[in-house]
């Protein structure tokens, strides 16, 4: 039976993660600080017997005691609004979160695998982004403290592997959505659907022509597993998202639509460094995971207008 630890796992994705290797049979120890995550999240897995939750800041060093096979570390606020908060927090979770997990797999030989991000792309000038793509953030604006917490962890998993032989896997995980997705941490898909279950008009930020392309978190959570079941020599870095951009509002016309919201839209000032396009590139994932996601954008909206409805 595999001893499975996963960081951030009271979060959106982390929440479904667990669940997913739970059901498969391993057994699982969370690791989260509440920030961003809730116990709501975890409500299906409270007692089971081969689950269990630690309330920890992985900025802090990990207990010496564990003993686990594999690591997937998601701990990090992942909404603009809520990384932008307590930006310095946000940059140490990221890099001593890496680090603390590394030394962890590094003590037990175990595999970790890290929850990057497409940020590292930054706001990119090749379309759509291949794993090739070396990036255009800006390492002075507000999103900084992400993208580049999310880039030094990435340096650092690669370190460890060089080093030291730690087994690391790294997936650059594109816009993913759906049920759990907390509808007040500011994200576009489940802000709009609040806003569209509310009556209210969607807050479309800028002119509304950026784009994004939206993964289910079912077919991710799917990706993560395949990664962490790879061979050794797959370290990636890995991107894993749904091919098919859209631009918001040709999100907020489909959201009103499925909701029959009536609400209209309402224009807000483009944050800064927002990025213009992002679509990821997929075809490392095909080739080494034979992954693909399956779900198409409306089935999963509809997944999570519907769980938004009870979740209100
Ligand atoms: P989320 O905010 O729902 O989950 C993050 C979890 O990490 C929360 O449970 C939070 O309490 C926990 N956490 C934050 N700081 C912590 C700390 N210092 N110590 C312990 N726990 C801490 O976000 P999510 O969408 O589930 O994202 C999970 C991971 O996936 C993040 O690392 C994020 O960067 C990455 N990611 C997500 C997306 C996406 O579209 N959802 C895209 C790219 C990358
Ligand atoms: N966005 C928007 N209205 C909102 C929230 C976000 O128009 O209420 C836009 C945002 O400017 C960005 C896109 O939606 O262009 C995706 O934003 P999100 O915060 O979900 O993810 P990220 O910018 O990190 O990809």
């Amino acid at each position: 039976m595999d001893r499975v630890l996963v960081t951030g796992g009271a979060g959106f994705l982390g929440s479904h993660l667990c669940e997913r290797l739970v059901a498969s049979g391993a057994s699982v120890i969370c690791v989260d600080d509440f920030s961003t995550g809730r116990r709501e999240n975890l409500a299906g897995l409270e007692g089971h017997p081969r689950f269990r939750v630690l309330q920890h800041d992985v900025t802090r060093p990990l207990d010496e005691e564990l003993r686990v096979d594999q690591i997937y570390n998601l701990a990090c606020p992942a909404s603009p609004v809520r990384y932008q908060a307590d930006p310095v927090q946000t940059t140490l979770t990221s890099v001593l979160g890496a680090l603390h997990v590394l030394q962890l797999a590094d003590r037990c030989g175990a595999r970790v695998l890290q929850a990057s991000t497409s940020e590292v792309y930054g706001d990119p000038d090749q379309h759509p982004q291949s794993e090739a793509y070396l990036g255009r953030v800006n390492p002075t604006g507000p999103r900084a403290c992400y993208d580049e917490g999310k880039r030094c962890a990435e340096s650092l998993f690669f370190d460890m592997h060089r080093t030291r032989g730690v087994v690391v896997k790294v997936a650059r995980i594109f816009n993913t959505y759906g049920p759990r997705m907390s509808p007040d941490d500011g994200r576009v898909v489940s802000s709009f659907v609040r806003q569209a279950l509310d009556g209210q008009p969607m807050t479309v930020f800028g002119d509304g022509n950026q784009t994004r392309s939206f993964c289910f978190v079912d077919d991710l959570v799917d990706g993560l597993v395949r990664l962490m079941a790879s061979s050794e020599e797959v370290t990636g870095p890995v991107n894993l998202g749904r091919p098919g951009e859209v631009t918001m509002m040709a999100l907020a016309e489909q959201i009103a639509g499925l909701t029959g919201s009536a609400g209209g839209v309402v224009h807000r000032p483009l944050p800064a460094d927002d990025p213009v396009r992002r679509e990821p590139d997929i075809r490392r994932a095909r080739a080494l995971l034979d992954w693909e996601p399956r779900t198409s954008l409306e089935e999963g909206l509809r997944r999570t207008i519907a769980w938004q409805r009870t979740a209100r």
